[in-house]
């Protein structure tokens, strides 16, 4: 470690655990996905960064992203492509999922940000802003082909086919559509979504198309079309739960000791006096709680790592801490101010997922504000 670095203070001396980011491996799962495309429909690839990137920071995340080539980003939120818009090369086209909101149309104009229509409504007012500014404005068009969440209605293009001047001053540069079951690929609803599809793609010629997030990415080429729009698999979820991870972890983490103590046999841990302690036990207290996106619900459920050996937890999971029976790891190895592992290459982000019964997105998107946190693969600085 260079004295730059030592000196460097990213707070983890101070923090109660560190959260690892690696953009490399963010990049070589961009790599992975952008060659499956490549190799089915020649397909771009593009990168979908709400929510902070899920949970990673979308500050570095999107600048390791346009560094690897990628040109097409895609948030939630407007004041997220805000934040986006001053991060990425200006040729870098970035789509508003949600759209704007009614009365903040301009904001996406000002902003350079391309939204996606998602109801008549939206269009209707892209329309009038087109109009009143007296040129075409950019926008993707989201289709619904069976999710029912967003997206216009089989009613609202067949309206669209009547009268095509209900588009007039908008330019598509985006037909999508968003698959609801492409995690589960023998379910009929993926083939039954892509048929719809392809019978929408036909009113909108030469316009780009869009269906595949991650898992979409997996079904194969029939749902690649012209543009993937991979999210959690970019950050190392796996796309095809009961297969092989084919992607790199993107995240690591670790907790710090705050206190241990030895416990005797019918003594209770935790809130709720849930844990009674079978026997003589040594639990160290981690400073890593609920608050932090460490879920309440992984109560009994989980364990932590140290130097690779697994310590279950022992009590319920407070809001700031959490307690693990360490009793089998030897005094030298674990103290006050030394890390565990919870999310390390015996613990991967769906792992933590499956035993808190919920899926890795909601584990990465609730990582908390008071990690330090650590990335590796910065460009390095001039
Ligand atoms: C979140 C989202 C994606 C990315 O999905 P992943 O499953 O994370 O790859 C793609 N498209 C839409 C419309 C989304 O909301």
């Amino acid at each position: 470690m260079d004295q730059h670095t030592d000196r460097r203070d990213d707070g983890a001396a101070r923090a109660g655990a560190t959260l690892t980011i690696d953009l490399d491996a963010v990049r070589a799962n961009y790599r992975l996905l952008r060659a499956r495309g490549a190799a089915s429909t020649g397909a771009a690839c593009g990168a979908v960064l709400k929510a902070d990137a899920y949970g990673l920071g979308m500050d570095k995340v999107a600048a390791a992203l346009a560094r690897e080539g990628c040109r097409s980003f895609f948030v939630a939120h407007l004041d997220e492509g805000i934040r986006l818009r001053r991060l990425v090369p200006g040729d870098c086209t970035i789509y508003v999922m949600h759209g704007a909101m009614p009365g903040t149309a301009r904001d996406c104009v000002e902003h350079d940000l391309t939204p996606v229509l998602n109801d008549p409504g939206q269009v209707a007012e892209w329309r009038a802003l087109a109009r009143e500014l007296g040129r075409e404005l950019p926008a993707a068009l989201q289709v619904d082909t069976g999710m029912s969440r967003m997206g216009l209605a089989a009613a609202d293009l067949d309206r669209l086919r009547q009268d095509p001047a209900w588009l007039d001053g908008i330019a598509p540069r985006l037909l999508m559509s968003h698959l609801a079951c492409a995690d589960e690929p023998a379910h009929p609803l993926n083939a039954r979504q892509r048929r719809r599809f392809e019978e929408v793609r036909a009113l909108f010629p030469g316009v780009p198309a869009s269906l595949a997030n991650s898992s979409g990415v997996f079904l194969g080429g029939a749902w690649h079309f012209d543009l993937l729009r991979p999210g959690c698999a970019l950050y190392g979820i796996n796309p095809q739960p009961g297969h092989a991870n084919p992607l790199a972890q993107a995240v690591s983490l670790a907790a710090r000791v705050v206190q241990l103590r030895t416990v005797a046999a019918g003594d209770i841990v935790g809130y709720g006096a849930r844990y009674v302690a079978p026997g003589e036990r040594r639990i160290a207290t981690i400073a890593i709680g609920y608050a932090d996106g460490w879920l309440r619900a992984l109560t009994g459920r989980s364990q932590a790592f140290v130097d690779g050996v697994a310590v279950p937890f022992a009590g319920t999971v407070s809001m700031d801490s959490i307690t693990l029976d360490v009793t089998g790891i030897p005094e030298d190895r674990i103290a006050p101010g030394r890390t565990v592992d919870l999310l390390c290459p015996q613990q991967t982000v769906d792992d933590v997922a499956l035993q808190a019964g919920t899926i890795g997105y909601e584990v990465l998107t609730r990582l908390g504000g008071r990690f330090a946190r650590r990335y590796l693969g910065l460009p390095a600085q001039e």
